[in-house]
């Protein structure tokens, strides 16, 4: 799976990648399902773990397109994880409260603490997203928020933040597809926003935004992966795996008692 991870002084371009491709896993949905599910065992541990040792935050940030996924990958790849360590934060059109103040001020207040992990469903790079390609602040204003946002990071990182960032990439095709299922599924109208629509036009600008986004924010301690995610199940295989390999790497332990429990007999 390393090779969705975006490296330093290689820039990517979206164009060149294909959001169909189940890289070299062989096997299929089948088999790709069943590897979820070993994956999903072992996230549960190791979500524990984190939550015992209390010692490092987890942030995974979940950026697509309309459709691209965010939903199902937090259902499918967190099911079943023990909710008291695990929030999702999701960034809506910010209020007037949110927009009186710096772009992070609303993101600061939700990193993970000690032991937590936490998930953006969309987050700080909005504001490089829909900003930029809408034009709701000049461009001198959302450029200087890459190094801003770059800094940022830094600073969760270097006080025990393990940063994972995905964008979930979908092809125009594939949109259009899930938009139309959603239309023809009363039960799915609750998610058709017309809005959806006019966003969808502008649909090489985001591109445009997002490449240039990923490009200038991959860095060594907060690095993005760009998920092929047309076949949701190796979306969320891709994800489980990455989850799963960085928590491991972490090499957490469970806490020592904290008294001494040696010939401890309960009457
Ligand atoms: P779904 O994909 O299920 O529709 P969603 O994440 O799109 O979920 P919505 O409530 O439909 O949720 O949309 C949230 C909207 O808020 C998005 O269109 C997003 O671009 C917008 N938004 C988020 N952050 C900002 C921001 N900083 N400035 C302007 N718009 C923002
Ligand atoms: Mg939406």
């Amino acid at each position: 799976m390393k090779q969705y991870k975006v490296e330093l002084n290689k820039k990517i371009s979206l164009a060149k990648l294909d959001p169909n491709e189940t890289g070299d896993f062989d096997g299929g949905k089948e088999k790709g399902l069943k590897a979820i599910e070993k994956l999903n065992a072992e996230l549960q541990e190791l979500q524990e773990l984190l939550y015992a040792e209390g010692k490092h935050k987890v942030l995974v940030v979940l950026q697509a397109m309309d459709t691209g996924g965010k939903d199902g990958t937090i259902r499918r790849v967190f099911e079943g994880v023990n909710p008291q360590g695990v929030k999702v934060a999701s960034f809506k059109v910010p209020t007037s409260e949110e927009l009186a103040r710096d772009f992070l001020w609303r993101v600061h207040k939700v990193v993970p603490g000690n032991g937590e992990i936490v998930i953006f469903n969309r987050s700080h790079y909005e504001d490089v997203l829909v900003v930029r390609v809408r034009n709701f602040v000049p461009k001198e204003v959302w450029s200087k928020r890459y190094d801003q946002i770059n800094e940022f990071e830094k600073i969760l990182a270097d006080n025990g933040t393990l940063i994972l960032k995905f964008f979930l990439n979908i092809s125009k095709d594939e949109q259009k597809e899930r938009l139309q299922a959603r239309l023809d599924d009363p039960s799915k109208h609750w998610k058709f926003s017309l809005g959806d629509l006019n966003e969808r036009k502008l649909w090489d600008d985001y591109q445009q935004a997002y490449e240039d986004a990923i490009n200038k924010t991959s860095t060594k301690y907060a690095p993005w992966y760009v998920v092929p995610a047309n076949r949701k199940w190796y979306r969320d295989l891709v994800i489980s795996t990455v989850l799963v390999d960085a928590l491991k790497s972490l090499k957490m332990k469970y806490p020592k008692p904290k008294d001494n429990l040696d010939g401890v007999v309960i009457e």
